[in-house]
């Protein structure tokens, strides 16, 4: 058992995975560096915000923490177990508490089920109820997530986007999860959609003590409903720390860059885009030193030949570059 800090709910560490890919002209695979050692922990009704460009490997996280996917190295502790050491039986056992919204509401709902149907499904797999016990479950979810009772004998075509992720948010939350992943949740949905499920996600985790792991590619929506955000740049975590201090005082330029690009509803408010040079580098053949160095606009030497740690640079905020100022100690305590 390992020594867990009290009220974390997950803890990750160390945790690799890689991919190995065979290309049509290569008879030895190559290697993806998907993730490739990062350490986190999410507290008991948190939302801890994970944000990165396609590719950084926040999906595969997700995937990892959900036991989705088998990592290449490294541990994963839900309420102080190791989930990669858990046989099938306690891992079935453990999916009830554990749930996932997709990105996609769209491709995520069976077409040929009713939305009874899609909702209901999770508490059969789960043995939790059937019959009119199960109904009445199904009536009793909906109605949480803001979708009148009549549309459950309704197909999600008959739906719009924001309809239909409050399917997909209703299917989640059917078993009475503790945790759940949202991959994504309204990056496919109208502007004006967004604000609407965001609240709805806020007051579900008030109202059921939820703790969510968030995943989103820019940092315009994560800032509604983190507490504390990682920003991930080709497998690694290159800055974390409260909301509010990522916000407020950015420290690695790739975290600058990624606000630079929020817009200000604010007419009078200007801010300078930081415009990254060059696309993301392939994770194949991740750059040398630190990673972010061919886009970087203050590398230097040392950036090419030295990888940064992440180090501490305030109270619970830490970046991986060699700009950054340390606090105290000079390595990183990710569990703080
Ligand atoms: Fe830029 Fe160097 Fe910091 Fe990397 S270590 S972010 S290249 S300044």
């Amino acid at each position: 058992m390992p020594d867990i800090l009290p009220d974390i709910l997950i803890e990750a560490k160390g945790l690799k995975k890689y991919f190995l890919t065979k290309g049509l002209f290569s008879r030895r695979g190559t290697v993806v560096h998907a993730v490739d050692g990062i350490s986190f922990y999410i507290k008991r009704g948190e939302t801890f915000g994970l944000v990165g460009e396609s590719g950084c490997g926040k999906s595969t996280t997700g995937k990892l923490v959900l036991r989705l996917l088998e990592p290449t190295f490294g541990e994963v502790y839900f309420e102080g177990h190791n989930i990669f050491e858990l046989n099938r039986k306690k891992m079935r056992r453990l999916r009830q508490k554990m749930q996932v919204i997709f990105q996609d509401p769209f491709a995520s709902l069976n077409p040929r089920m009713t939305v009874g149907d899609i909702v209901g499904e999770p508490l059969e797999i789960h043995n939790l109820a059937s019959g009119a016990e199960r109904e009445e479950r199904v009536l009793e979810v909906m109605e949480l997530v803001g979708l009148n009772s009549e549309y459950a004998t309704r197909y999600p075509h008959e739906f719009s986007g924001g309809q239909r992720q409050r399917i997909g948010i209703a299917r989640a939350i059917a078993v009475n999860p503790v945790f759940i992943v949202a991959d994504e949740p309204v990056s496919s949905l109208d502007v004006s959609i967004r604000a609407q499920i965001l609240n709805l996600m806020r007051d579900l985790q008030k109202n059921l003590g939820l703790t969510y792991l968030y995943i989103a590619h820019d940092l315009s929506t994560i800032k509604h409903l983190s507490d504390r955000i990682a920003v991930m740049y080709l497998g690694k975590i290159v800055e974390t720390g409260t909301t509010r201090s990522i916000f407020d005082n950015p420290q690695h330029p790739y975290t600058q860059a990624l606000l630079s690009a929020i817009t200000i509803p604010d007419p009078e408010v200007k801010r300078k885009r930081i415009i990254l040079k060059g696309d993301v580098p392939s994770p194949i053949d991740p750059p040398s030193g630190c990673r972010f160095h061919t886009r970087c606009l203050y590398s230097m030497d040392k950036c090419k030949k030295v990888e940064p740690k992440l180090i501490d640079i305030a109270d619970r905020h830490s970046v991986r570059c060699h700009l950054g100022k340390p606090c105290g100690a000079q390595e990183a305590d990710t569990r703080r």
